[in-house]
């Protein structure tokens, strides 16, 4: 099968491997599409030489292991980025990404493992079946939007509330698409991107600013005459922590949601005369995952206008060094059969 594997710090090509064969549980996917991740572009230049990477995938299971009961050949499913132990108490609660065990999709670090590819290993726990009516490209979105659920209901946004999204990169536009859903009234978006602000705006934004020429605390005292409750960051650079405490209101809450590889150094002070209550919010269990299903197959939530682009796995490599430039880009996805 081709993959695209990481050749040098940051670098990646495609070549051939074997088709991975199941384990007892485990199953054989066919990629249909694999989304690529802000995460992918901070973890290429650090990722292990000959690994392939991505999790964000979706496809038709091709082979299935001895024991996997609940799956067939020919089923259209999507699934939780990682294979778990089945057995710990996280694993028996339906939240596999918790267990001690998992192996990580996308880690670069075990062959079958990567979903830049054309066939990738799932676990059968993991694996939640798609609808036929949910087309690939929008199913390649259930990962990055289960993010952004998890990350709009840790926020606890009550009726009123005024929420700051900070960052319009894709997990950003899936918190603007859940707040609006879950009937968040007031919600404003900081992007330096033009593009992106726009495409908030058409997923449910309230406002976006500019954060290079507006001053956020000056903004929502525009909008609204007063400071957010809540602020949730999807920026991942460093300087979020304090742009956040700095803008929530007194007795708020920040949800961080933006990953960062490098160590950051904060203003406590600030969150502390606040009372701020901050939360760190990266994984989901699979509930999350059959409640994005159930809302993108019942048309109530439409994450389309984030989808930039769908390439070719000859494409990918091009399209990293793309994405780490300036750009107005938001969500690629690949089709590695194309
Ligand atoms: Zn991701
Ligand atoms: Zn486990």
């Amino acid at each position: 099968m081709k993959v695209a594997t990481v050749i040098a710090p940051g670098e990646l090509a495609v070549a051939e491997q074997a088709v991975p064969s199941p384990g007892l549980r485990e199953a054989v996917l066919r990629v249909d599409r694999v989304g690529i991740c802000g995460s992918d572009l901070h973890y290429l230049p650090v990722a292990p030489l000959g690994g392939v990477i991505g999790h964000e995938f979706v496809g038709t299971i091709s082979e299935v292991g001895a024991h996997v009961s609940t799956l067939g050949i020919g089923d259209r499913v999507c699934s939780i980025p990682c294979i778990s132990c089945g057995s710990c108490a996280h694993c028996l609660k339906g939240d596999p990404m918790k267990c001690l065990e998992s192996r990580l999709h996308g880690s670069g670090e075990e062959a079958g493992m990567g979903g830049f590819a054309e066939y990738v290993l799932v676990g059968e726990a993991e694996c939640v079946k798609l609808p036929d009516n949910l087309d690939a490209s929008r199913a390649a979105l259930i990962e990055p939007l289960t993010v952004g659920l998890h990350l709009v209901e840790r926020a606890d946004i009550a009726l009123g509330e005024h929420l700051v999204v900070l960052g319009a990169g894709p997990i950003g536009l899936t918190v603007v698409l859940w707040a609006r859903a879950r009937g968040v009234e007031h919600i404003l978006v900081s992007d330096p991107v033009a593009a992106r602000r726009e495409i908030a705006l058409a997923m449910g934004a309230t406002g976006v600013l500019d954060p290079t020429s507006t001053d956020i605390v000056e903004a929502c005292q525009q909008h609204w005459g007063c400071l957010p409750e809540v602020v949730i960051e999807c920026m991942g650079r460093a300087g979020r922590f304090d742009i956040a405490t700095g803008a929530v209101a007194r007795g708020g809450r920040v949800v961080l949601g933006g990953m960062m590889f490098e160590p950051e150094t904060v203003d406590s002070m600030t969150p502390f005369m606040k009372g701020v209550r901050v939360e760190y919010v990266v994984q989901y269990a699979l509930k999350h995952y059959h409640h994005t299903v159930e809302m993108l197959a019942q048309g109530r939530i439409d994450p389309s206008p984030m989808i930039s682009a769908v390439i070719s796995l000859a494409e990918l490599p091009e399209m990293m060094e793309t994405l780490n430039k300036p750009n107005d880009l938001c969500k690629v996805l690949v089709a590695p059969h194309s």
